[in-house]
């Protein structure tokens, strides 16, 4: 294995992940990207990825987080999650994407960690992190034990009989509900992929996780204009105060008029097999009263999709209260 090449030109990085013609980008490739390191070398020393080559993207030129010409905001793929959270913009006009990045990891991480590496960040299912025992997501066709096994923390939307693993991502949510866009370059040119369509469920390829192809370098994300007046939050529920992944969160991005609901934009984390925006939820809240009532319905139609695993049936419950919580929360904000 030659680890740590360090790469200048992005091109230069694609061609060399396009030729190696691995399945994607980014899972079970012999030639992979890596940000701060703290998902993939983590999963190389556990044996659950060996990839030949690991090209450093830290040298590119994509570290910069400006203003674009329509209002919006472009990140580079390798800012750092803290130097994100903490950014004067984010923090005044995407508050949503700052409080979810602080609740996430810890301090340290969060200073070693990007944005494109958040993106692609692997489930946290204790099957896929064990080389031991089969996992379809690891290595296809071999089974999923979690759905017999221990599933309490895993997803509640969007399971297959597959793999019901959970996006463990709470950047991802917030991203979610402020509809940004994932740039990426690839062997063919460069493209924009709208945030709900870059992650994709598991069905019967769990194992694919984004549409990615071979060779692609994220190479930014853009955010929309901010939603002038918009009452922003972030609310992760977890088994521990820090340093802990969500059981459910909720992103809230709502804009509130003469005591109705005007724009509501709706992501929930925790649950879902991919980060799970809510249209349901945006449906039941849009042009009604801000009140319990509303919000509540809200939870209800969000989660009615929701199947249990064995062990996880309280998570139903515990999302519509994070659900109704944030959102009245926000509200009053
Ligand atoms: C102990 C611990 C606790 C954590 N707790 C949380 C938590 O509570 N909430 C949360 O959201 N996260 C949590 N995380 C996950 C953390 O947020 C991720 O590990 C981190 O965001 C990954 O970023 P990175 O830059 O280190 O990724 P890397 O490890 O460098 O890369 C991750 C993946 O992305 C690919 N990649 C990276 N950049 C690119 C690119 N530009 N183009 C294409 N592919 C690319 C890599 O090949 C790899 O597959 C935790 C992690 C740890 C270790
Ligand atoms: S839930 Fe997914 S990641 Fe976990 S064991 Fe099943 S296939 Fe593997």
């Amino acid at each position: 294995m030659r680890i740590f090449e360090f790469i200048r030109p992005p091109d230069t990085a694609t061609a060399i992940a396009a030729a190696a013609q691995s399945k994607t980008a980014q899972q079970g490739a012999d030639v992979r990207f890596m940000g701060g390191g703290t998902t993939l070398i983590d999963l190389m020393k556990l044996n659950v990825e060996f990839p030949d080559r690991v090209l450093d993207i830290n040298r590119l030129p994509l570290d910069k987080i400006d203003p674009t010409p329509d209002g919006g905001l472009k990140i580079g793929a390798t800012v750092r999650n803290s130097d994100l959270a903490y950014h004067a913009k984010v923090q005044r006009d995407y508050s949503v994407l700052s409080q979810a990045i602080l609740q996430g990891a810890s301090a340290q991480i969060r200073n070693m960690a990007t944005v494109s590496g958040n993106l692609l960040q692997r489930t946290r299912c204790v099957y896929f992190r064990d080389t031991a025992m089969p996992c379809n997501k690891r290595e296809p066709g071999t089974g999923c034990p979690a759905i017999t096994g221990h599933n309490r923390t895993l997803a509640i939307l969007g399971a297959s009989d597959h793999c019901i693993a959970t996006n463990p991502s709470d950047m991802c949510i917030a991203m979610a509900a402020l509809e940004a866009t994932i740039h990426v370059q690839g062997p063919k040119g460069t493209r924009a992929i709208a945030f709900g369509d870059f992650h994709v469920l598991p069905g019967n390829t769990p194992n694919r996780e984004t549409v990615l192809e071979p060779g692609d370098l994220i190479t930014h994300v853009t955010l929309p204009p901010p939603i002038t007046g918009s009452k922003q939050l972030y609310l992760k529920l977890r088994d521990r105060a820090s340093y802990e992944f969500a059981l459910a969160s909720a992103a809230i991005v709502l804009t509130i008029a003469n005591g109705n609901i005007k724009t509501a934009r709706i992501a929930l984390g925790g649950v879902g097999t991919k980060p799970w925006r809510s249209p349901e939820a945006e449906a039941a809240l849009t042009g009604k009263p801000a009140n319990d009532a509303t919000y509540r319905q809200a939870a209800e139609a969000a989660l009615r999709g929701a199947k249990a695993q064995s062990e996880n049936a309280f998570k139903i419950e515990l999302a519509k209260r994070c659900l109704t919580y944030a959102l009245r929360t926000a509200a009053a904000s």
